[in-house]
């Protein structure tokens, strides 16, 4: 006879709760029902396994079925059911876990197969139903019983004529979501969130081919939506590179090919298994950056890993699974949480064991692939001290040569030639190799290396290094002509006094028409450029920092004061012939003609400057 009763708990106000806040993605709900029915499957293969149940197993699959006429959908499993007084007890106490007791009782056996902590999974059927029913048989002899509920704390249990063991969720799908009675629907939540899972779970039919010419025969069979044993759950051992990347292409189907990945697999302190690929990553980091998928024992959570993973490991690929990882928890909580800091850490440091040890084994490769390499290495050395301090060992540096060192033996490299007068070793860098080619072509003469930091990480990279590492100092190889990046105590002597130098400087300001220009003289050897304007380290960096963090100081341009600074080689021919010209007019021309060919060789000179620059060089001629 059925029986009437109260859910206990304050369910009059969880209910709306649940309804309507608990989960803002309401796809949930079939995730958390399938979750149950996975869970009370391997609960039964558990206690088989123990001995404690000695029945058949029989199938143990879910199924999944849509009834678009009677407007149902129905989940059901064949695992270990539930008693009546079990399902007063687990259904109807909505706080209380039933799975947190199951690993109580069995706490000292291996239980890490069992999803549970999901909170209130049950319960969330109710965002889409108007009503639940669920029938369910358990393990133990006891008569099959029907618990149904229309959403109100109203609950009615009556014995039910189920003879097979397991459960049947059935939900009455409720006017608002009508949309998960369409197959594809249900199909691509499935999809998305038991793809993995590992019990077989099915839903929809299938046709498939088989035999071979004549024999062939087209079969309709159930369709099974998931891989029960999913790379990350396999033993590494027994992997081969093409299992690591048919899975990749599993998971991305559009993607390039991974450079390299790692499998993860610990067990304590937490539990955390897991397969990260390092994707090839261009420019564009963004492109690349959250599509880890986070789950718990092969159920999917999310793949918004912002908490857990470091921000620069976002940039890898692939999957995580740990049930340690606090669910339904707000982000600052999962922030502060100690395991979770602690998974964060492993992964971190996994990932830094396995940069270091592909850079100590194969370091060609290594080298080959370090544009896309260098990104996370860079990217990590900046937000993570802990990184810095093992990536300082294989953080790669490239010179216009092609060549590769480690930053220690590229201060061996340039110990010699570029040690300043307070024994800074300085890296004299190119972010542009086609527009400092100039510049480029100057130090090379003075014997310096030049490496290139063009990738739009290294322009916050070189700070940091410099901040971090000691006695380095970075010097954009247009900071200052060459004579000067390596600073000595060295000195050209100038063929020109001082007076002469100040008289060049008033006929540059006067011939230029603009007072405030910043304009040295300086004595460089005669076959270095008259004129060349150049752009000292410290206000350079300044103004990009301004540039990017207002974007309104990009008004000034190339003329924030100080950010440019012309210098006038004070030996060369011409600048002598500047001074003993007779005319003005002859001295202003040549004035003129000798900047523009500095802003010519930089790329800067344009417009109306460049066209009569053209001209008065064809009269010259
Ligand atoms: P949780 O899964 O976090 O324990 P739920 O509200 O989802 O919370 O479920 C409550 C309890 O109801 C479960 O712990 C389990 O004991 C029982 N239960 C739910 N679904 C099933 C099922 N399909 N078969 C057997 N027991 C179930």
């Amino acid at each position: 006879m059925a029986e009437k009763g109260r859910i206990s708990v304050n369910t009059e106000n969880i209910f709306p709760i649940i309804k309507k806040f608990l989960y803002s993605d309401h796809d949930i709900f079939l995730r958390e029902l399938v979750a149950n029915a996975v869970d009370a499957t391997q609960k039964l293969q558990k206690l088989s396994s123990m001995g404690q149940y000695d029945g058949e197993l029989g199938e143990l699959a879910i199924r999944v079925a849509v009834d678009k006429d009677a407007k149902t959908i129905t989940i059901s499993d064949s695992g270990i059911g539930m008693t009546e007084e079990e399902v007063k007890k687990y259904i109807n106490q909505v706080a209380f876990s039933g799975a947190t007791e199951f690993v109580e009782k069995f706490k000292d056996v291996d239980t890490t197969n069992i999803i549970g902590k999901f909170g209130l999974g049950f319960y969330s059927a109710f965002m889409v139903s108007d009503k639940v029913e669920l029938i369910t048989k358990s393990y133990q002899d006891a008569p099959a019983v029907k618990w149904s509920c229309d959403g109100s704390t109203e609950f009615e249990i009556e014995s039910a004529d189920k003879t097979d063991r397991g459960t049947d969720i059935v939900l009455h799908i409720n006017e608002d979501s009508q949309e998960f009675l369409e197959e594809h629907r249900i199909s691509e939540i499935l999809n998305r969130y038991m793809k993995f899972m590992p019990v077989p779970v099915i839903f929809g039919k299938e046709t498939i081919t088989e035999g071979e010419g004549d024999d062939k025969t087209e079969i309709e069979q159930e369709k099974v939506i998931n891989n029960t044993t999913p790379l990350w759950a396999r033993d590494p051992q027994e992997l081969k590179d093409e299992d690591y990347l048919n899975f990749y292409r599993e998971l991305y189907p559009m993607s390039e090919e991974p450079m390299f990945w790692i499998h993860l697999n610990v067990d304590y302190p937490f539990n955390l298994t897991g397969i990260l690929y390092f994707p090839k990553v261009k420019n564009d980091i963004t492109l690349h950056k959250d599509k880890i998928q986070l789950y718990s024992r092969q159920v999917f959570i999310t793949d918004n890993v912002e908490d857990i993973v470091p921000e620069f490991l976002r940039l890898m690929h692939g999957v995580i699974d740990s049930p340690d990882i606090p669910l339904n928890v707000s982000r600052s909580y999962l922030q502060s949480d100690a395991q979770v800091k602690k998974i964060s850490n492993y992964i971190t440091r996994k990932v830094g064991d396995r940069l270091n040890e592909l850079f100590n084994k194969e370091r060609e490769d290594y080298q080959k692939k370090w544009e896309s390499i260098g990104l996370f290495v860079k990217y990590g050395m900046m937000t993570d001290d802990k990184f810095f301090d093992k990536a300082k060992k294989f953080c790669l540096l490239t010179n216009t040569e092609g060549e590769f060192f480690t930053i220690e033996e590229y201060k061996a490299k340039i110990e010699a030639n570029q040690l300043d007068k307070n024994d800074n070793y300085v890296f004299i860098y190119t972010s542009d190799e086609a527009g400092q080619h100039s510049f480029i072509e100057g130090a090379k003469r003075k014997g310096y290396d030049v490496l290139k930091m063009d990738t739009m990480i290294d322009n916050h990279f070189i700070g940091n290094i410099e901040h971090k590492l000691e006695k380095i100092q970075m010097k954009r190889v247009d900071a200052d002509i060459a004579e000067k990046l390596v600073e000595t105590d060295e000195k050209t002597e100038s063929v020109l006094t001082e007076d002469e130098q100040n008289k060049v400087i008033e006929v540059y300001k006067k011939a230029l028409g603009n007072e405030n220009l910043e304009l040295k003289v300086e004595a460089l050897s005669a076959d270095e450029m008259p004129v060349t304007i150049v752009r000292p380290e410290f206000m350079r960096r300044m103004q990009e920092m301004a540039e990017m963090q207002g974007g309104g100081m990009g008004m000034f341009g190339m003329n924030m004061p100080g950010s440019q600074n012309i210098v006038i080689n004070g030996n060369h021919e011409l600048v002598s012939r500047i001074l003993k010209a007779e005319d003005e007019a002859e001295a202003s021309k040549l004035v003129r003609h000798t900047y523009d060919l500095a802003m010519l060789s930089q790329g800067m000179l344009k417009g109306e400057d460049l066209t009569k620059f053209v001209k008065r060089s064809l009269d010259l001629v």
